[in-house]
């Protein structure tokens, strides 16, 4: 079983008042474990919708979502809790770090509920934010780093808990041209030591970064390409 994500016929309607949207209408994809894949699409064509049911903030209102092997569309929220702590590392644009924690203590949130001890969350924060090269900032607040910083600090907390998916929504939507090919930087390496990734993004040179491109149009699956010349991430040119 390589697949790691198979949707079957996803669909996601939600219900406000006596209006309802079909955000999701019928999505079956499959991605492998270690793939590198991006989402494009309109706004409103369900991007963030599918990303919430992949990372189990949300459930499909039909259809099946198997992760891992486990059939996850029906779980209780306590269990997708669980599968999400375990296996989802969530990326955010708006970085969605909290404002009076050190980014030390932004990291170690997610070991909280994973149960570790003081020590080991410090260290193992410690270790997310040097892979990310913030050791010398461990102690700073969000609002006194670069919204570069803020993001590795977020990209650090979504590996803290050494999830096998990294699940990122428009991750450099917050980001000027320079900084966010540095987040690329990091994605790539990731994708190499062989994380499994899914971005949203808007950008056609940041979905140029990943090895497949899938487009979503009202809620379905417009296209599933692979990208047979990924952009080359060249260190030693910089
Ligand atoms: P995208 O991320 O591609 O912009 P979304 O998945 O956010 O698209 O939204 C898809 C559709 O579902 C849109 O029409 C949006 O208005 C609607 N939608 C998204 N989230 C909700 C929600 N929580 N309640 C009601 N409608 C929603
Ligand atoms: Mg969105």
């Amino acid at each position: 079983m390589p697949e790691i994500i198979k949707t079957k016929e996803l669909q996601k309607v939600y219900r406000m008042g006596a209006e309802e949207v079909h955000a999701l209408k019928s999505v079956s994809i499959e991605v492998d474990r270690g793939e590198y894949v991006a989402f494009m699409g309109p706004s409103g064509s369900g991007k963030s919708t599918l990303m919430n049911i992949i990372g189990c903030l949300d459930t499909p209102s039909f259809g099946k979502y198997v992760l891992n092997g486990k059939d996850v569309s029906d779980m209780s929220e306590n269990e997708l809790a669980e599968i999400r702590n375990k296996e989802i590392g969530f990326v955010f644009q708006t970085f969605n770090l909290l404002p009076r924690a050190t980014c030390l203590d932004n990291v170690a949130l997610p070991l909280i509920y994973a149960g570790f001890t003081k020590k080991d969350r410090d260290e193992k924060a410690f270790l997310a934010l040097k892979s990310v090269g913030l050791d010398d900032r461990i102690h700073h607040k969000p609002n006194e780093l670069s919204g570069g910083q803020r993001q590795r600090v977020a990209i650090a907390r979504a590996l803290v808990n050494n999830p096998s998916i990294i699940l990122a929504d428009e991750p450099t939507g917050n980001l000027d041209s320079k900084t966010s090919y540095d987040i690329m930087d990091l994605f790539h390496e990731l994708h190499q030591k062989g994380n499994t990734i899914i971005m949203v993004t808007h950008e056609d040179d940041i979905a140029h970064y990943a090895h497949r491109v899938i487009r979503l149009r009202d809620g379905l699956v417009e296209s599933d390409e692979v990208n047979p010349n990924p952009t080359v991430v060249d260190k030693s040119a910089v």
